[in-house]
């Protein structure tokens, strides 16, 4: 599907090196790239230019990257990408509790960063995240589908036996394919606002589904630990068809 209008990319990020490889690689596939080296002049660009998605560095030179999420959450659902180091774990959950969409963690690749854009840049267009599945009513990837309707996960069309909060996990994360729910997100939303923020109950209940629906538990193919921060599902079968 060739598309006339290029999507609009902000870079936060104040690592030379780092910007060079940005701009060769995405102006390459296409988009319009801006670039902000602090924290100041990518709240005054994201104001201005109104980017489609934002890439953005957490250790900036004037201010926490993620003080940027806060302020705009506050006023745009524009996507977030947040680009991380390694170590940073806890910060990473922070930033996707706090409205990042995203995040990739340095170093990272050509490939996996622009599917990471793609992602983000699809989950806008589709507004709700959940729009594909409200549509059909069902999640699919390989040979696992969540049937929504008639509340049941099938793998390679057998019935698997979930208990019922193994159940809403699938199906919640099923939600929001390929993309990163953290521990914290993901007991709010099952267990209320008011549940204990121990990640221990959700990895119990993720080995269990896991010896369920995984062929090999140990090398997970549908769903995925994202180490210290949360669980990702793999993205749709019809998702993966536009790429
Ligand atoms: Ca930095």
């Amino acid at each position: 599907m060739a598309s006339v209008i290029r999507s609009k990319l902000l870079i936060v990020e104040d690592d030379p090196g780092i910007c060079a490889f940005l701009r060769a690689t995405l102006t390459a596939e296409g988009y319009d790239v801006l670039f902000a080296a602090n924290g100041q002049s990518a709240l005054q660009i994201i104001a201005s230019h109104c980017p489609d998605c934002i890439l953005l560095d957490l250790g900036l030179p004037d201010m926490d990257g993620v003080e940027i999420i806060r302020s705009v959450r506050g006023w745009t659902p524009t996507p977030i990408i947040v680009i991380s180091a390694r170590s940073m774990e806890e910060d990473k959950a922070a930033a996707l509790d706090l409205g990042a969409d995203d995040y990739i963690t340095k170093p990272f690749g050509a490939i996996e960063l622009l599917a990471r854009i793609r992602a983000a840049l699809r989950h806008t267009r589709t507004s709700a995240e959940s729009g594909e599945i409200a549509l059909t009513g069902s999640y699919h990837v390989g040979g696992l589908e969540i049937d929504y309707k008639r509340h049941r996960v099938c793998l390679d069309g057998q019935d698997v036996h979930l208990t019922p909060n193994e159940f809403r996990i699938v199906s919640l994360l099923g939600l929001h394919p390929g993309r990163v729910m953290t521990y914290k997100s993901m007991l709010r939303a099952l267990w209320g606002p008011s549940a204990s923020m121990d990640n221990k109950i959700l990895r119990v209940h993720m080995a269990s589904i896991r010896r369920k629906i995984e062929p090999n538990p140990n090398e997970p193919r549908y769903i995925f630990t994202e180490v210290g921060v949360g669980y990702r599902i793999a993205e749709n079968d019809d998702e993966k068809k536009e790429e």
